[in-house]
């Protein structure tokens, strides 16, 4: 389905991508069923669900990151809870970046019992009132629970209660947790109310690239690798939606392009903005490893026309950094990992892996999307199914860590890459390495490709502490549990469904 920047509500994934949360098979497998259009990807519901996470957490959290913004959830108070972390993030960020964050506001109606019944309208409308004139944003977002969805809470009913009095834009953003069973659904519905709310139609062109992303570069210094890149061009970034101000988000619509640097993340801006306003959105691989970057870079540098400058650029780059990179990937050479992760940054990794001789035994993605809202097949996904150099198990779990600490305890691999926090620790538990690529830019051009695979290196050398700590672990599942094999290349293996849990 097309996207519809005007449109009061922006879908599910699951309704309107076909996305799902439940697969079992090979990567063989996968790319047949994705062969016929997506249609034969059929969802494999579980009869059991460990904790996962909710759109809202989702859409808020990344609205959060607006420096002037401020977020009225209306819901209970538990829902807010995902405005402790929050805080201290973006705050920390924009003292690091030396940007004004002190318009920003999180705010709750705090829905009891009795607004089930009767509602509670009037508690929303004081809030944004109050939120208003306490902190000043320069944009207030209504965030929606599933309470004030089920009860029915007409949130756009109430805009025209405000006009003449408060002379900014309030942002109803759609995000009950019962919408979607996808988490990333909330990505979607933030953009959503960036591009309907807040983005003007363009009053010129200007040199900046749309940068969507989660950390904003500041680790490891990848912002003057990021301004190098981009300078060789004559291009410039906008960062968003971390510390990013209202005026910046503004202006999106004058940008040369959208990247972003994860497009499970960022592609619904990507593709609302180029066909809103006619801004490209760069459907290259994500900027990670060798391929990946080398892609990006020729794509960003194409659009301009700059290509000889890029090149000149990149080879610079290769003479410095790769023959280092040929010593570390000697040592990885033939090495055994899983993979655990969204599925774009999932297909991503295990690219990149596979360019340092890794061999993939198993890649868990937390959802899977067979297209998104251009009708394309994700890239990093199609590259894998093309280029793969064997074939593997991908299964699909939505941070279902029972099933992933089946799998590690089966294949056993020399390493176990993931990307969220909670997930890693478990492989410890059993023994196996692990490494959580937290920070988005970890593998950015040659220079984080470099760092990763010595990173690797070291993680996989250094066994010790994953050995030790398995030693005295108990964990919560059973050894019934932990020695069923659903894998579908494993030798023996009969069932390939997901597995009820007894
Ligand atoms: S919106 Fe729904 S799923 Fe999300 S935290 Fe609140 S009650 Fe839970």
């Amino acid at each position: 389905m097309a996207i519809n920047i005007n449109s009061k509500l922006c879908d599910s994934r699951e309704s309107r991508l076909g996305s799902i949360t439940g697969f079992s098979g090979s990567l063989n497998d996968l790319k047949q069923d994705l062969s016929c259009g997506g249609g034969c990807v059929e969802n494999k519901g579980r009869c059991f669900s460990q904790a996962s996470s909710c759109p809202s957490n989702c859409a808020l959290g990344q609205l959060s990151g607006i420096n002037d913004a401020a977020i009225v959830h209306h819901g209970p108070s538990g829902c807010a809870a995902t405005a402790i972390g929050i805080s201290s993030n973006y705050d920390l960020l924009a003292g690091a970046l030396g940007r004004d964050r002190s318009h920003f506001a999180y705010t709750c109606t705090d829905m009891k019992e009795a607004d089930t019944v009767f509602g509670s309208i009037e508690t929303l409308k004081e809030v944004i009132l109050e939120t208003y004139h306490r902190y000043h944003p320069k944009v207030i977002f209504i965030g929606a629970s599933c309470v004030s969805g089920v009860i029915g809470e007409d949130l756009e009913g109430l805009l025209d209660d405000f006009k003449g009095e408060i002379d900014i834009p309030i942002a109803p953003v759609h995000c009950e947790g019962f919408k979607s069973q996808i988490w990333a659904t909330g990505f979607d519905l933030a953009q959503h109310a960036i591009l309907k709310y807040i983005v003007k139609p363009p009053q010129k062109k200007s040199n900046k690239v749309n940068i969507y992303g989660f950390t904003q570069g500041l680790s490891w210094n990848t912002r003057s690798d990021i301004k190098q890149m981009l300078g060789a061009i004559g291009l410039e970034a906008t960062y968003l939606p971390a510390s990013a101000s209202v005026e910046e988000l503004e202006h999106l619509s004058e940008a040369v392009a959208t990247v972003t640097t994860c497009s499970t993340l960022g592609s619904y801006l990507g593709i609302g903005l180029e066909k809103a306003y006619g801004v490209p959105f760069v459907r290259s691989l994500p900027p990670h490893g060798i391929v990946g970057f080398e892609d990006y870079a020729r794509q960003l540098a194409k659009i301009v026309g700059k290509e000889a400058e890029m090149e000149a650029y990149l080879q610079k780059e290769r003479d410095f950094y790769l023959p280092k990179l040929e010593k570390v990937k000697e040592k990885l050479r033939g090495k055994r990992a899983v993979i655990a992760m969204g599925p774009g940054f999932g297909a991503n990794y295990t690219r990149i892996l596979q360019e340092f001789g890794i061999k993939i035994e198993h890649l868990l993605a937390w959802h899977l999307d067979k297209q998104y809202d251009d009708g394309k097949q994700p890239t990093a996904l199609k590259y894998l199914t093309e280029n793969s150099p064997n074939n593997f198990n991908y299964s699909v779990n939505d941070l279902q860590n029972y099933e992933f600490m089946n799998i590690l305890n089966n294949v056993k691999p020399d390493v176990f890459v993931s990307r969220h926090p909670g997930s890693t620790v478990w492989a410890m538990k059993i023994g196996v390495p692990a490494y959580c690529v937290y920070d988005e830019y970890n593998s950015f051009g040659y220079r984080g490709t470099l760092r990763f695979a010595q990173t690797l290196l070291d993680i996989i050398t250094n066994r010790s502490f994953a050995e030790n700590l398995s030693k005295h672990v108990r964990l919560p599942y059973s050894k019934w549990w932990m020695e069923q094999k659903y894998d579908a290349l494993y030798e023996g293996s009969e069932v390939k469904e997901l597995v009820d849990v007894k």
